[in-house]
């Protein structure tokens, strides 16, 4: 019989929530049984080679590659999680929110304390470069979310709980001792 099949993907994010998954120890050899790893950093699958059951994706939409990732993501899987508070919210990549991006790309390439004050300031404009947004975007205000992972990161008990369930076919009913954090 053949197994559900999960995808992942970090997008504006800083790759915890995907350490976070990895984070639920031994259940790995578990998850192993239950599920095959399609399209994800975890295994390094780049691009989708079959329909998936469960998408999983860390970070918010900062640039036109984020965009198109996500777009694959929510046409090749029937179950869509945003995973965290940069997918939930933008999290903290959103802090350049309501400043606009030509500031922010000059305080990063003319500005930044770190930058070399002989070398040329130039800001990278090549044509193979992602465009940056105008702002970073939350998950569900570009494609329909299914499901939603708070935490940063996420639990990996939370995690655990939500995937076992989704894959079972039961509703996702989250313990509020997973989602309290303070
Ligand atoms: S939610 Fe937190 S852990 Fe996850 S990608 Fe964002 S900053 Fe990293």
């Amino acid at each position: 019989m053949s197994k559900p099949v999960i995808a992942t993907a970090s997008l504006a994010g800083c790759f915890g929530c995907h350490m976070s998954i990895l984070d639920i120890d031994e259940r790995i050899l578990d998850l192993v049984e239950l599920v095959e790893f399609n399209k994800s950093p975890v295994d390094d699958i780049k691009t989708f080679t079959k329909p998936v059951d469960v998408g999983i994706i860390e970070g918010g939409c900062s640039n036109s590659e984020n965009v198109e990732v996500l777009r694959a993501f929510r046409k090749n899987c029937k179950i869509l999680i945003s995973l965290g508070e940069c997918a939930i919210m933008g999290g903290l990549p959103a802090m350049r929110n309501g400043i606009p991006v030509r500031e922010c790309l000059e305080e990063a390439y003319h500005r930044c304390p770190t930058i070399d004050p002989f070398d040329p300031k130039i800001i990278p404009d090549d044509p193979d470069l992602p465009i940056i947004l105008d702002r970073v975007y939350p998950l569900h205000e570009i494609v329909k979310i299914d499901a939603f992972l708070p935490g940063c990161p996420p639990s990996a008990d939370l995690i655990w709980k939500a995937l076992t369930s989704l894959l079972q076919g039961k509703p996702l009913v989250l313990p509020y001792a997973l989602v309290k954090f303070d």
